[in-house]
């Protein structure tokens, strides 16, 4: 027996999923997944075979030609879920597997129509990264495994399916419902299986993209990402060919946990990020990079994270300077350090959580999510392409995408190649210390600008008096206000929350990015007036990145405390499973009083 990813009961001597076809129903009314998963061992197979399964009802297990196959599931981790060991006859080169998912599934989320825009129709969506597809699916749960899937999806009659995968075609179904199929072609590991149902509608924005969302969001949803099939070509000239032939984009309800997560060929993406001024598309440049450094060449396991995020993030802000400029991309480099130096914090300096190579044996990778795999990622990254020039490092770069396409690697993986190819590299930049050691190596590129620096001095001067005037603030574009937001101090005194809130309309803004800020710093300053908005956001909102500056502000202060317990408990019913852990991890921090 050997296990290679510690989130996983997949056992590298077994067989492998080669294909996996998905017959199911979705059941608003008893919230819950029900149907077949048949697998595709890639040839004839016998002996155990161990599938990753959590809350899942296993009604029957049996071969493609229908024989049964004995199976037992094994004692619930709280992290892993239970093993479901199939005793395979021999010659099995097909297993089908009948079941149910739980209701509080984790990777599920099931929304009254009251929690959607429209108001009128429920509404599902599930999230599987990093380790939720066994919630929905029995299967072999690691990224190590990848394999081309099929779905047939009924929903009730008047909603719409949408997948992480090719355009559907609608048929009648059993029982009033229809059902909708699915082909995703390309190998693809289990937590980039996507499913979202709801009464959703598309606008076209160009020959291979089209955005989703429910009725109420489709057109503002149009006008915030026309500008895609220009950024789908910035990125092509960067990394080459998009190779997953569309690129469609879903606006999910407000309670989705994350910005954005990179279905293939259908990004799921918070309403947040529909500004109404495109300030902040900046969100889909990170997704859409995620079809070639993530998707395409993937981390082998939740270990090697920074693979995904870090190139990522590198990755974005390469589109970024190619469609804005440099100065717009070290705009982006300084408010991805604000996210970082938040997540050093909240670490202690020697945590192992902070290194880019983890080890998470025995940890619940949602519990240590944070900026370092994407920020310091990015940054040693960046080190890399500084230390041998940008042409070289973009050679690199196709050829490392060329020669892992597909596949899912390890960080000793990449640090091999990097050898081969770039000899030397790896010691000149001190590859171990990003690697492998806490915090943020001696040396780590700090990113400049002439407009960062004016607006750093600026934001460090209100104590002495300095006030940004009308006529330079007039100019500023969204990421510029965060910044100087960002770098003011704080608490600030009631006047000063006055001053800035009449100065930026900071309490109507519709970028939340600012937004957000704007109410941290208030909160912190325990600015009422303020109050009913930042209510109005965390009972509404579920985008974790917001709940936890927010609800942490409000409980680090001794006035608010009360009101962020009493706001969450308002709330958290409406709130994503992980979204409510998050927030429980901040409360925690403070005693009530
Ligand atoms: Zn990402």
């Amino acid at each position: 027996m050997s296990r290679f990813d510690p989130h996983s009961h997949f056992d590298t001597d077994q067989p492998r999923t080669h294909r996996l076809a998905l017959e199911i129903a979705v059941d608003f009314e008893r919230q819950r997944v029900a149907g077949k998963a048949r697998l595709d061992l890639g040839g004839p197979s016998s002996g155990p075979l161990d599938l990753d399964t959590k809350g899942l009802t296993i009604a029957a297990a049996a071969t493609g030609a229908g024989a049964p196959i004995p199976f037992a599931l094994g004692a619930e981790d709280p992290i892993l879920g239970r093993r479901l060991r199939l005793d395979l006859p021999a010659h099995t080169a097909q297993v089908v597997i009948t079941y149910e998912t739980a209701p509080e599934a984790v990777g599920l989320q099931w929304l009254a129509p009251e929690q959607t825009a429209g108001k009128r129709h429920p509404f599902m969506f599930t999230q599987f990264q990093p380790i939720h597809a066994r919630s929905m699916i029995p299967c072999q749960d690691t990224p190590i495994v990848r394999a081309p899937y099929r779905a047939a999806v009924t929903v009730p009659e008047g909603l719409t399916a949408v997948m992480s995968a090719g355009p559907s075609e609608a048929k009648a179904g059993g029982g009033g419902g229809r059902t909708l199929e699915f082909t995703m072609p390309q190998p693809v590991p289990s937590y980039l299986i996507a499913l979202a149902v709801g009464d959703l509608t598309s606008r076209d924005l160009s020959p291979r993209s089209r955005v989703w969302a429910e009725h109420a969001t489709a057109d503002a949803a149009a006008y915030e990402f026309a500008g895609i099939e220009e950024m789908i070509h910035a990125a092509e000239q960067l990394f080459g060919p998009y190779e997953w032939d569309r690129y469609d984009m879903l606006v999910l309800p407000p309670s989705f946990p994350y910005g954005g997560m990179e279905n293939p060929r259908m990004t799921f993406l918070t309403p947040t990020v529909l500004a109404g001024d495109r300030s902040l598309v900046d969100l889909v440049a990170h997704e859409l990079a995620h079809s070639w450094t993530g998707n395409l060449v993937t981390n082998a396991t939740m270990d090697h994270f920074w693979l995904n995020e870090g190139f990522t993030v590198w990755a974005e802000r390469r589109i970024l300077e190619a469609l804005h400029g440099g100065e717009a991309a070290a705009l982006g480099w300084a408010i991805g350090q604000n996210a970082l130096d938040e997540s050093l914090a909240r670490f202690p300096a020697d945590s192992p959580f902070t290194v880019l190579r983890t080890h998470l044996e025995g940890v619940d990778p949602d519990e240590v999510y944070s900026s370092i795999p994407y920020e310091k990622g990015a940054r040693f990254v960046a080190t890399l392409e500084s230390a041998v020039g940008r042409e070289r490092f973009d050679r690199f770069m196709r050829r490392y995408m060329d020669r892992f396409r597909f596949t899912s690697i390890t960080t000793e993986e990449f640090v091999m190649f990097l050898e081969v190819e770039l000899p030397g590299v790896a010691k000149r930049v001190d590859a171990d210390a990003w690697l492998h050691r806490p915090g943020m190596p001696a040396g780590a590129p700090v990113f400049r600008s002439a407009r960062l620096d004016a607006l750093r001095v600026l934001a460090q001067g209100w104590a002495g008096g300095a006030r940004p005037d009308p006529s330079e603030t007039a100019g500023w574009n969204a990421n510029e206000l965060l910044l100087y937001l960002q770098h003011l101090p704080r608490p600030l005194d009631e006047s000063s929350c006055r001053w800035l809130d009449a100065r930026f309309a900071l309490t109507r803004q519709g970028n939340y990015e600012i937004l957000v800020e704007w109410l941290t710093i208030a909160a912190a300053s325990d600015y009422e007036p303020v109050f009913p908005r930042i209510r109005e956001v965390l009972t509404s909102v579920g985008r974790m990145k917001y709940l936890r500056p927010l609800y942490g502000a409000l409980a680090g202060h001794p006035r608010t405390r009360r009101l962020a317990r009493e706001v969450f408990d308002e709330a958290a019913s409406g709130y994503h499973n992980l979204s409510r852990r998050v927030v429980e991890s901040v409360m925690e921090k403070y005693v009530e009083g």
